[in-house]
């Protein structure tokens, strides 16, 4: 990720109160006015927006901050917080079933990411802690998604359960966790089907897959670099199918920064890992107190 257009602004807004001895509200007052502008133009959602500059205007006018030692150290360390607070203060674990298997049930709209980061999770997961995953090709819409997830499968050594694209996705998730019960599995991903947009079909689908697997986690993959559209999917997916956390890909190609400060704050949901990258590694736990820092410079 790098969000230069977005910390050149924040520090350009920050070191102009950083240059005063004496803060006034005044003061105060227009640096938020460049911290609201450069939080849109990053394409942060604007209720979001609201909210944040509300917080910190709140906190950092009191005479305490203004009289205090370090008036504009002490606002840079509130942004900090605040921008913390809006991406979930801190880091949230993929859910875990208490017995065999955990299931998790990935969706999201094509070209999101969704059979790769299925991959990328299964990977994670038998390297870090040797679990055993099976990954589910449910995916029977998208050319090429059951190839893709097969071949993903035997990159990463884990297996495939598929029945090809003849077969409805309902019945090749009921098969599917009969195979992961067999298989003694102790993950099961399950490679929902996507669309190129949310649609009364597809989410009935989902829901009908929701009810057969039971999932542990029904983790939504979207596209970083689609920024305001990433957030309306996490609303519309969150709306119908209550999630429980969201990967967010390609960081490594957004420049904006929009849907990682967004996605938390409008949808209630974490963030729980981001994609930055096409490798199979590039998967990495989402920090927000990290990504607060990196976001300031
Ligand atoms: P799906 O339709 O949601 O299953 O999407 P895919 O998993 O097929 O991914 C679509 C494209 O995005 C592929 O070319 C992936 O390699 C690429 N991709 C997925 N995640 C990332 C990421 O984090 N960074 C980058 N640069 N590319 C990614």
């Amino acid at each position: 990720m790098a969000f230069e257009g977005l910390t050149d602004r924040l520090q350009k807004a920050l070191s102009g109160l950083r240059r005063k001895g004496k803060v006034t509200d005044a003061d105060i007052r227009e640096t938020m006015r460049e911290i609201r502008l450069a939080l849109l133009e990053a394409d942060v959602n604007f209720k979001v927006v609201k909210d944040f500059v509300r917080n910190v205007r709140e906190k950092a006018s009191g005479a305490k901050v203004l009289e205090g030692l370090n008036p504009a150290q002490q606002i840079v360390s509130i942004v900090n917080d605040e921008l913390t607070a809006m991406m979930g203060e801190s880091a949230v674990a993929l859910n875990k079933s208490p017995k065999i298997p955990t299931v998790i049930m990935m969706v999201g709209l094509q070209g999101a990411g969704k059979t790769t980061t299925a991959g990328k999770l299964a990977l994670k997961l038998k390297n870090e802690q040797n679990a055993r995953p099976l990954m589910i090709a449910a995916d029977v819409y998208r050319p090429a998604a059951i190839e893709q997830l097969k071949t993903l499968g035997e990159q990463i050594d884990v297996p495939v359960f598929d029945m090809g694209t003849d077969v409805n996705p309902r019945e090749i998730v009921k098969a599917g966790m009969e195979k992961a019960a067999e298989l003694k599995s102790d993950y099961v991903f399950i490679d929902a089907a996507g669309r190129l947009q949310i649609d009364e079909e597809l989410m009935q689908e989902l829901a009908d897959v929701k009810d057969i697997a039971h999932p542990d986690e029904i983790m939504l993959v979207v596209d970083a670099m689609t920024g305001q559209n990433a957030v309306e999917t996490a609303e519309g997916f969150n709306d119908r199918l209550d999630i429980t956390g969201v990967v967010l890909t390609k960081l490594d190609g957004d420049t904006r920064g929009g849907a990682a400060l967004s996605i938390r704050a409008v949808t209630g949901k974490p963030i729980k890992f981001v994609g930055q990258g096409e490798k199979m590694t590039d998967l990495d736990i989402f920090y927000p107190d990290r990504m607060a820092s990196r976001i300031l410079g």
